[in-house]
C-alpha cells in the first residue's frame, strides 16, 4: 500500500493503476463504518483508492474542526490489511492553495436538515468531492447512508455536472447496541454514551409504527420526538419524515423514505436515519 501526500504523485500512481477504480473518501479516524466501504469497494473495483482529508471548507466557524479526531497511522494500520492499493492524504494547502476561489454548490437540496443547522457545510462538502474526484478520476464512489443527505447531494452534484462516476450508497454500520459509528462518538462519556442509543430507539420507535400501518409522516415525527424527548440529556435538533430522493418533508409516507434527525448530547452532535420503503 502506497500513502502518498502530493498531488503530483498522486496523478502518477493513479494513471500507474488499470481496470476500474473506486474511491472512499474519508475524514480519517476510521472504524468498521468507513472499512465497510472500502470493503465493498475491495468486491467490486480492480483498485481502490482511500483518501484522508480532515477537509476545513465544510466545518462552520463554531465546529469542531481543530478537535476533530485524528490518527494517521492507526488509520493506516486499519487499512493495510484489507489491500488498498493507495492512501492519498493531503494537507489542507495542496487542496485550498493560497488565492483558491472556485466553489461547487448544490442548491435546493442542501437547505434543509444538516443545511438548515449548518448552512455552509455542504458547499465545503461538494467542493472537496469535486476536487477528489477531479484528481482520483474514480469509476466508482463509496459513500455511508450513515451521511443520508451528503449522499443524496453528491448524487444530485454527480448528475447535475456529468462527473463519470457512479456512486454507491452502503448501509450504515452500527454498534451492538444500535449507535452508528461515527469518529465524533468518540466524545461521548459515561452518561453521554449510554444516552446517545436514543436516536436508535426513536428511529426504531417510528419504524415499528409504519411497520404497523402508520403512513402519516407528522404521526412519524410525533413518535420520534416523544422517544427523545424521554431522554433528558438529549436535545433535539431537528427530526424529519421526508422523501428519499428530494428530502423534501412528506405529509404522506409512499415510497421511499428517509426518516432522520439530529440530536445534541452534551456538546456531541449525532445524527442518523432509517430508511422506509
Ligand atoms: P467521514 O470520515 O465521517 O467523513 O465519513 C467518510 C465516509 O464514511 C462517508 O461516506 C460516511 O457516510 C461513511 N460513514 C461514516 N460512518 C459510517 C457508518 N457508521 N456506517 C457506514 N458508513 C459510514
Amino acid at each position: 500500500m502506497k500513502t502518498v501526500i502530493g498531488l503530483d504523485k498522486l496523478r502518477a500512481t493513479r494513471l500507474s493503476l488499470d481496470g476500474i477504480i473506486g474511491l472512499v473518501l474519508t475524514m480519517g479516524f476510521l472504524h468498521e463504518g468507513h472499512l465497510s466501504l472500502i470493503q465493498r469497494a475491495k468486491e467490486e473495483c480492480n483498485h481502490v483508492i482511500v483518501s484522508i482529508f480532515v477537509n476545513p471548507t465544510q466545518f462552520g466557524v463554531n465546529e469542531d474542526l481543530s478537535k476533530y479526531p485524528r490518527d494517521l497511522e492507526r488509520d493506516l494500520s486499519l487499512i493495510e490489511p484489507l489491500g488498498v492499493d493507495l492512501v492519498w492524504n493531503p494537507t489542507p494547502e495542496i487542496m485550498y492553495p493560497t488565492g483558491y476561489q472556485t466553489w461547487v454548490e448544490v442548491e435546493a437540496i442542501t437547505r434543509p436538515l444538516e443545511g438548515s443547522m449548518r448552512p455552509t457545510h455542504f458547499k465545503g462538502v461538494t467542493t472537496v468531492v469535486a476536487k477528489l474526484f477531479n484528481a482520483v478520476q474514480p469509476h466508482k464512489a463509496y459513500f455511508g447512508q450513515k451521511d443520508a443527505q451528503q449522499a443524496a447531494v453528491i448524487r444530485q452534484m454527480v448528475r447535475d455536472l456529468n462527473f463519470p462516476v457512479e456512486i454507491n450508497v452502503c448501509p450504515t454500520v452500527r454498534e451492538a447496541d444500535g449507535l452508528a459509528m461515527s469518529s465524533r462518538n468518540k466524545y461521548l462519556e459515561g452518561d453521554n454514551r449510554k444516552a446517545a442509543t436514543i436516536l436508535f430507539r426513536a428511529l426504531s420507535a417510528a419504524k415499528s409504527a409504519y411497520e404497523s400501518g402508520e403512513r402519516d409522516a407528522e404521526a412519524l415525527r410525533v413518535k420520534m420526538k416523544e422517544v427523545l424527548e424521554s431522554e433528558s440529556r438529549a436535545q433535539m435538533q431537528y427530526v424529519s419524515c421526508a422523501d428519499y430522493d428530494t428530502l423534501e418533508e412528506l405529509d404522506v409516507v409512499k415510497g421511499k423514505t428517509l426518516l432522520s434527525m439530529a440530536v445534541l448530547l452534551g456538546k456531541t452532535r449525532l445524527i442518523d436515519n432509517f430508511v422506509l420503503g
